[in-house]
């Protein structure tokens, strides 16, 4: 989702103490270091040089041997104190032993079978032995040698110790970081401490949207009101909209608003590797709270979670996500409408989610928020050119009506450009032009000021923008021209025809065929013109191919095909099957050829009719590369048609109070 800086940093991740798990790290790193070194230093075995029996039996007749001691599986021996002193063993005895284990022994060690049998043979080996030569013994059949001990708890703990790193790192960067923490909600928490600063007053238009909304802010602040009168309070709204509508907006705006405790997460931070996690987070998440209520909670991408169960799952692929939200709607069962919970959630995929999730006593309310109209846009703009410094030439219904299509993301971007356009270009203010850039900047990617392009081509893409522009301009229920450009860009890549969309939402099959006439302008314009066609219409096509296509299967446009839809909104992302037989698959493409076939008959004539103006229209093009309406309106005159085609006309009318009287609420 969409973010700008200033709003992110509104939602600052409360932080967490990471030096803290590091320096404990570090200890216990240091910790393991000095105590394999000392049991390495004070071990004793580890010093004792190892020998043959043979030589044993020697020091032992020697009487050399001051005790030994007799362990399960080899034989430790120490020296009297003069044989110590004696040129024999000094030498190699002081260089192998530390300083304490030089004076106390053992100094040498060998390898036996069996402990019994060593015993008695050693008993033997005594009585042939003078008395003063006899050597004092210990068995101590318990202990074991420490170097092999060592090395094999050693690896265990080795083991032990990165498996504890990994899973650390594993789930490091939330949930606490700790293992034991998996299971718990990721969720942010804002409260009193760390109180969002957005209000209602930094979301523009969505008008209907911002009332749903401010009556759930009454629902915590005053419960009673509506609770005495027998009603419900809800739990939980759905917000639904396209991306960059303001659905996050909204959401930490009632945040602001509200002035009760906020949770925010995202439905992907319910997912991970482990399989009941997702479910455990949201136990915790609702346990957390169900202790601070009254509270609202919000899980924006609630589509990460939400998808419809067992819709498009391959077979025998992990159910987790399931698993994930089934707990979810156990637990928006779970709690009374009394206990001052309120769960927002955003989506712009409502199709997608589960049914369930969408029922009343889950989700009461869906709030859907829409792309905003020109008035929104307005707004939106003022909102967002407030913190500029603005040339007073600056035209917000200008800049609403040139902006059709943006969602209040891409005007923030719009503003934002236009700043650093100004100040680039090392302005005091920023100025209209600035915005004009910016604008054409975020609809066709960045400006290719040294993409050579050969005069010819040039030529080619003047005629085929200026063949949509005519098209466009004698078709009667075509979108009204806003601007044509010409200057190479990154996304649209030789040029472009903007349009005004109007704001409508239903369509009428002669709206579609002037749309696919217009689509078709270019190509027939170069075909007029030139006698060939390029590539260049490979856009146009593929959105005509589409159009047509769902005019006869989805909207049963087209007489043959008759009134059927083979639109399923319940159908598998991943159905490969047609609903229809070879017979009207073959039908449709008929169809489909027959209708494209039409407009472009239909546009070639219009066009060829209409030759003087393509004329002029594509001259002015190359000439300054960007035209707007009221240029192509002074030099082929007015539309001949009484439709609203410029802004003027939106905001003459109702439109025009209406967008004052909320650019006056935004002040
Ligand atoms: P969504 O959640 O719908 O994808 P966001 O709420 O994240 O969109 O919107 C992204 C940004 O767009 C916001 O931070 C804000 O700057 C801007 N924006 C979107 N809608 C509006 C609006 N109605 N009024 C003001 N700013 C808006």
């Amino acid at each position: 989702m969409s973010d700008s800086p200033d709003n992110k940093s509104l939602f600052p991740k409360p932080s967490k103490n990471s030096s803290n798990g590091n320096n404990y790290q570090i200890w216990l790193l240091v910790a393991l270091v000095v105590l394999i070194v000392g049991l390495t230093y004070v071990n004793k075995s580890s010093s004792t040089i190892e020998i043959t029996p043979k030589r044993f039996e020697n020091m032992l007749q020697a009487g050399d041997v001051r005790e030994i001691t007799i362990l399960n599986d080899f034989v430790e021996v120490t020296l009297t104190p003069d044989a110590l002193k004696s040129s024999k063993y000094e030498a190699e005895v002081s260089q192998k032993s530390s300083p304490f284990s030089l004076s106390q022994g053992p100094h040498y060690k060998f390898q036996i079978i069996s402990a019994e049998n060593f015993e008695k043979d050693f008993k033997d080996m005594q009585k042939q032995l003078a008395e003063a030569q006899k050597t004092a013994y210990r068995v101590d059949k318990n202990r074991t040698d420490f170097n092999s001990w060592f090395v094999s708890w050693g690896f265990f703990f080795a083991l032990l110790f990165g498996f504890y790193f990994l899973m650390r790192r594993m789930t490091s960067g939330g949930g606490g970081g700790q293992i034991f923490n998996i299971g718990k909600s990721k969720a942010a928490l804002f409260d009193a401490d760390n109180r969002v600063k957005i209000t209602f007053s930094d979301v523009a238009g969505l008008d209907e949207a911002k009332e749903e909304i401010e009556e759930i802010v009454e629902f915590l602040r005053n419960p009673t009101k509506y609770t005495n009168l027998g009603g419900k309070i809800p739990k939980g709204a759905l917000l639904v909209g396209p991306p960059g509508t303001g659905k996050t907006l909204l959401a930490k705006a009632v945040a602001g608003e509200s002035g009760v405790p906020f949770f925010t997460l995202s439905g992907s931070d319910f997912v991970e590797m482990f399989v009941g996690v997702g479910a455990a987070r949201v136990r915790d998440l609702f346990k957390q709270a169900k202790e601070k209520a009254p509270c609202i909670v919000f899980i924006d991408e609630i589509d990460a979670i939400g998808r419809s169960r067992g819709k498009g799952q391959m077979p025998g692929s992990n159910d987790e996500r399931e698993n994930t939200l089934n707990s979810l709607l156990v637990e928006m069962d779970g709690f009374g409408t009394d206990s001052g919970v309120i769960i927002l959630a955003a989506t712009n995929r409502p199709d997608v989610l589960d049914s369930a999730l969408m029922r009343p006593g889950r989700f009461d309310r869906q709030i859907s928020i829409d792309k905003p109209d020109i008035v929104g846009r307005e707004a939106i703009f003022k909102v967002h050119l407030k913190p500029l410094k603005l040339e007073s030439e600056v035209d917000y219904k200008k800049l609403a009506a040139q902006t059709p299509g943006f969602a209040g993301a891409e005007i923030a971007n719009v503003c934002n450009e236009a700043a650093l356009i100004a100040a680039r270009r090392n302005k005091k203010a920023v100025e209209m032009q600035d915005f004009q850039d910016a604008i054409d900047r975020v609809i066709g990617g960045l400006e290719k000021k040294n993409k050579i392009i050969s005069p010819e081509e040039k030529k080619i893409v003047a005629y085929h923008e200026a063949g949509h522009a005519v098209a466009g301009w004698f078709l009667e229920h075509a979108d009204p021209l806003v601007k044509v450009s010409i200057v190479p860009r990154g996304v649209a890549a030789l040029g472009y025809a903007q349009y005004l969309p109007r704001e409508q939402f239903l369509y009428t099959a002669e709206q579609m065929t002037d749309e696919m006439c217009m689509t078709l302008g270019g190509r027939v314009a170069e075909d007029i013109v030139f006698g060939k066609v390029s590539t260049g219409a490979l856009s146009d096509l593929e959105r005509i191919t589409k159009m047509s296509y769902s005019m006869i299967t989805i909207y049963g446009m087209n007489d043959k095909i008759g009134n059927v839809s083979f639109y399923d909104s319940k159908r598998s992302e991943y159905a490969f099957d047609k609903p229809y037989s070879d017979a009207t698959a073959q039908l449709i493409d008929q169809e489909v050829k027959k209708m494209i076939e039409n407009a472009y008959a239909k546009t070639k004539e219009l066009l060829t009719e209409k030759r003087q103006a393509l004329e002029i229209i594509a001259q002015e093009l190359l000439e300054k590369e960007v035209i707007f309406q009221t240029d192509i309106e002074r030099l082929i005159g007015k539309r001949p048609f009484n439709t609203q085609t410029t802004y003027e006309a939106y905001t003459n009318g109702k439109a025009l109070k209406e967008a004052e009287r909320l650019a006056n609420e935004v002040k």
